[in-house]
């Protein structure tokens, strides 16, 4: 190949060439040289000084051999050999020269190929490098250095030049992602992640030239075959030793455990595990949330609060498994009568609350609430078991009723209790007279602190007769609050009051107290009479569940009876069925010490709550007392005649004795008596009056003035 033509000098130059290659040939900085015939023609002063000759010396020198260390002497003759044949133009390489003292020195060549005195030859620039090789050097055995101190690292580890190009990676690496170091290098993110991906990362690398120090970000690194794990990325920049960036060393942590555990800490913290529903705490995040994407976008928002009827029953009945099982149940119906986006909270037993955000229109929540009961109160299959419960609704809206969560979860459970008062299996929207009544018993919880110390509480007695005989038996003690502005207050309203107050101890005491008194006074006249005229008088004892849940009292009321001298005889207790479905051995322990002792469990209400048969002998009841609601349509309904006949000839089948309540006509007594009722309580023969009235209608003389 025939060498390039060279470009004339311009002419106004050409007159001065000579000097212009003198200033340049005299430069400090490079070697000037002409290789011809492999030897050298021409060499300027300063490249005889980087080999330590006078220049005079070195022309004639064979270039590749003389000056060149044995090590890399093939190379440059090579070199050069492809320079004369026209193989390589305008490249550089570096090899190690041989001065003349026989030391060496590292020189980087620009040479290409020319002519001379009208025949090729080789002219070209030589540089001494040796300082820049050897920061190559000791660059290059730090890199070796760092790498294998990389290895020891079992995260992850890679790293990149300024261009984002990978120099290289720690086997852990290899494994993490699955890439060999080989199929990395030279590559960019772009090569390996998809372009989205890669752009983030880019992103952020762009960010960390810019900022020394460690900066880290959470992301998600795929694996070479498509597995993700969630990682933090711990990247720097490292500099050249002048201060510009190299590139950036990038540390992989796999978060993946720590994540999941999170995720399973904050699931434990917001869901229910029972139904896996948002407990009360996401419960109260969501309806916030509701509220303010409400208020912005001006909707409306109802929030339901449901609450099972009779799952304690169905609960100690059929035990706390089952009762768990009908939760589980109960949330999955309430979840399939919502939207996807309504939230279906769980506050706790059986408790449940929902939340419809974005309503239309306020039948949609009535749809919703219908559907919710409709649900419910079909039956449930629980192993072996069949269980029926209902739903109590309450429903309020946002913004109609309230504006904030905690009063709309307040209306919401006011609403709930207006809908189980009004007969349970039902929904109460909340409306401000709600309110006032949810204002009106706080008050009256108030006042009732205040009822027995100061002499409020009375105790009524209502005789219970001998069907049969028309004699006075029996006596029911009935409490009475007269309060000093609303006058009459009903144990109706006042007595669960007490419960949930947790006044109910204190004030049954009281009322046993009283009774036992009662009792004392009935059984010293008697004792007085005549032995023919005497009639002994029971006083039976209303005793609330909730009392038999606290600390054990029987001994004290019996020891209480003997020390006054009434024969335990004369005291009976009235508890509901609620309490016999209490299926904690305790209960039944604790009903056995007042039997023991002589006196009568009497079972109140019959009929109302669950009515099982097995409960009479189990706890071996004495007395059973017909609810009024029985003999109330006595004479317009045949089958309230007739369950009260099955009740009556069951219970004496299992030598029970059978009290009416509620009677209030003389053909009630009649149908009563007929069927074999053993005992009657009702305004037919007297309301429950006060203790010193009473006394006047058992003919006992005059009222003792102290008891
Ligand atoms: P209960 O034990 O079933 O008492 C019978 C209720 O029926 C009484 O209501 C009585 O006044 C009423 N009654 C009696 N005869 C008739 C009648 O012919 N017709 C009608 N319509 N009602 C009649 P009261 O006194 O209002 O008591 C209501 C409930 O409050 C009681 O029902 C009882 O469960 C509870 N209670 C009353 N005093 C106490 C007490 O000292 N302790 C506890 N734990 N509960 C009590
Ligand atoms: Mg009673
Ligand atoms: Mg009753």
């Amino acid at each position: 190949m025939r060498p390039k033509e060279l470009t004339p000098l311009p002419n106004e130059l050409a007159s001065e060439a000579a000097s212009l290659f003198r200033g340049l040939v005299n430069n400090e900085l490079f070697g000037v040289y002409v290789i011809q015939d492999g030897l050298f023609v021409y060499v300027n002063p300063r490249l005889a000084e980087i080999f330590s000759y006078s220049q005079e010396a070195l022309c004639g020198k064979k270039g590749p051999t003389d000056l060149t260390d044995p090590v890399d002497r093939d190379m440059a003759a090579l070199e050069i050999n492809r320079r004369v044949q026209g193989e390589v133009v305008g490249s550089h390489y570096t090899f190690k020269g041989l001065r003349k003292d026989g030391s060496s020195l590292d020189v980087e060549v620009f040479g290409t190929r020319t002519e001379f005195r009208g025949r090729p030859a080789i002219a070209g620039l030589l540089l001494d490098a040796s300082a820049r090789c050897e920061a190559e050097r000791a660059m290059s055995k730090q890199l070796n250095l760092i790498a294998q101190l990389l290895e020891t690292i079992p995260n992850p580890v890679l790293y990149k030049d300024a261009q984002g190009r990978y120099l290289g990676c720690n086997k852990a690496f290899e494994a993490f992602m699955g890439y060999a170091r080989e199929d990395m290098i030279g590559k960019t993110v772009y090569d390996i992640s998809p372009r989205e991906v890669a752009e983030v990362h880019d992103h952020m690398d762009q960010l960390i030239f810019k900022t020394p120090g460690i900066q880290s970000y959470e992301g998600v690194a795929t694996h070479r075959d498509g597995s993700r794990r969630d990682v933090m990325f711990y990247k720097a920049p490292f500099n050249n030793a002048d201060g510009s960036v190299a590139g950036l060393v990038t540390v992989i942590v796999d978060i993946t455990e720590r994540k999941r555990a999170e995720e399973l800490i904050w699931h434990q913290a917001n869901y229910d595990s029972l139904t896996k529903l948002p407990n009360r705490r996401l419960f109260y995040d969501r309806l916030a949330q509701s509220l303010r994407m409400a208020h912005r976008g001006s909707l409306q928002l109802a929030l339901l609060f449901i609450d099972l009827d009779r799952f304690k029953e169905v609960n100690d009945s059929l035990g706390h498994n089952v009762g768990d099982e009908l939760l589980a149940e109960a949330a999955r119906r309430i979840g399939a009568c919502v939207r996807e986006s309504d939230t279906v909270a769980r506050l706790g037993g059986d408790e449940f609350t929902v939340i419809l955000p974005d309503l239309a229109d306020t039948d949609d929540a009535e749809r919703v609430v219908l559907s919710i009961l409709d649900a419910l109160s079909a039956p449930f299959a629980l192993g072996n078991d069949i269980a029926y419960v209902s739903a109590s609704i309450g429903v309020t809206l946002y913004p109609r009723d309230a504006d904030n969560a905690e009063a709309l979860l307040k209306n919401a459970d006011q609403a709930m209790y207006a809908a189980k008062a009004e007969g349970r299996n039902g929904f109460s929207y909340f409306t401000p007279s709600l309110q006032a009544r949810a204002v009106d018993r706080l008050r009256i919880g108030n006042d009732l602190r205040q009822a027995l110390p100061s002499g409020q509480l009375e105790v009524y007695y209502q005789p219970i007769l001998d069907l049969h005989s028309g004699q006075i038996v029996k006596a029911e003690a009935l409490l009475r609050w007269h309060h000093p502005e609303r006058g009459m207050v009903s144990p109706a309203v006042f007595i669960p009051l007490a419960e949930e107050l947790g006044l109910i101890n204190e004030i049954g005491d009281w009322v046993f107290h009283q009774a036992a008194h009662m009792a004392a006074l009935w059984h010293r006249a008697n004792a007085a009479l005549p032995a023919t005229q005497r009639f002994p008088v029971q006083v039976a004892v209303n005793k609330s569940p909730r009392q038999f849940s606290s600390a054990c009292d029987e001994g004290v009321w019996i020891d209480y009876l003997k020390g006054i001298g009434v024969p335990p005889s004369c005291v009976a207790v009235e508890i509901t069925e609620g309490l016999l479905l209490d299926e904690r051995p305790e209960i039944k322990a604790r009903l056995m010490n007042f039997r023991d002792a002589g006196m009568q469990i009497s079972l109140d209400d019959f009929g109302t709550g669950y009515s099982a048969m097995a409960y009479l002998k189990r706890f071996e009841i004495d007395v059973l007392k017909i609810d009024q609601s029985f003999v109330r349509d006595l004479m317009t309904d045949p089958g309230d005649l007739a369950i009260s006949e099955a009740i009556i000839a069951m219970a004496h089948k299992l030598g029970i004795a059978v009290v009416a309540e509620g009677i209030e006509s003389e053909e009630q007594r009649k149908l009563l008596a007929d069927a074999g009722c053993d005992f009657g309580q009702g305004y037919l023969f007297s309301r429950p009056v006060p203790a010193e009235q009473f006394w006047r209608q058992l003919n006992l003389g005059s009222y003792p003035e102290s008891v």
